[in-house]
């Protein structure tokens, strides 16, 4: 069986992804907010009228409590507006990437471990231009999807293995794998995997968006993420990021650009 080998470059960015996202989940999102408005004010008429204030009270928390989460999905569809507009406002900065994988395995672990052994594999490398939170969000989406490649059963924990991989790649390059013994793909699924909305999972488990955020964080920080996979065997994600700019050296060699006549 062959691997292939896909270089997301022609594929959907953050930006058009976020765009769409953004339209699609405010007007739902508009109308219900109004809609625990008038929730929260009726309530307020049937308390005033008498009625009983235990149940009021509880359905009042309720209300809070859905309003709260409704804003917070209002917060992250102006973020993702923002990533449309391309105003990033988080910065690329030197970052950990070793940080940013341990940190993502931590937050993927309760998924891990009823599928697989997490195996890891850190050499020293460079810091990276990055944006930490955003990196730490493409992990955790490659541990999750190589979770998910693998069957919840009690003998896949001995069966299966995650393997989450840092070495450095070729000059100012760092490279991240996430391999799995999973299920795989096939060549035709392999060619959509990085499209927005393309999942083979069923509704409610997958969105299909994971990746191509993935793709658009590492290539809007000058990276490169591709796939290969083998089915039946598993799959290997692999993203490859700028190592951070080096320190200026306080004592650039001016003799060697100097004219021959000046020394
Ligand atoms: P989602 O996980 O919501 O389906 P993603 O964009 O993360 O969306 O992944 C898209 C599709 O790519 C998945 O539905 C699955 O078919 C495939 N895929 C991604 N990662 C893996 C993997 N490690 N092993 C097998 N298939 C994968
Ligand atoms: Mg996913």
């Amino acid at each position: 069986l062959q691997a292939r080998l896909v270089v997301a470059d022609r594929l959907a960015s953050v930006g058009t992804l976020g765009a769409g996202v953004a339209h699609e989940i405010n007007n739902p999102l508009a109308y219900m907010l109004v809609n625990l408005h008038l929730i929260r004010e009726g309530l307020e008429k049937l308390e005033a009228q008498g009625a009983p204030s235990q149940p009021v009270a509880s359905i009042q928390q309720l209300v809070r409590e859905t309003t709260e989460g409704a804003e917070r999905i209002a917060t992250i569809v102006r973020d993702l507006k923002v990533f449309a507009r391309g105003e990033q406002e988080s910065r690329p900065m030197p970052v950990d990437v070793r940080r940013s994988v341990e940190l993502a395995c931590k937050m993927a672990d309760n998924v891990i471990r009823h599928r697989a052994r997490l195996v890891t594999e850190f050499e020293p490398v460079p810091a990276v231009e990055a944006s930490e939170a955003r990196l730490c969000q493409v992990f955790l989406n490659l541990l999750l999807n190589a979770a998910q490649a693998i069957p919840e059963d009690p003998s896949s924990v001995t069966e299966h293995e995650i393997r989450a991989i840092i070495r450095p790649g070729e000059p100012g390059k760092v490279v991240v794998e996430v391999r799995d013994t999973g299920v795989g793909m096939t060549p035709e699924v392999l060619g959509r995997i990085f499209d927005p909305f393309f999942t083979t999972k069923a509704v409610g488990v997958g969105t299909g968006l994971g990746l191509s955020i993935c793709h658009g964080i590492v290539e809007s920080m000058g990276g490169s993420i591709h796939a290969e996979s083998t089915p039946g065997q598993g799959s290997t994600f692999r993203v490859v990021l700028r190592s951070a700019a080096h320190e200026v050296d306080p004592y650039p060699r001016l003799s060697a650009t100097a004219p021959a006549g000046a020394r």
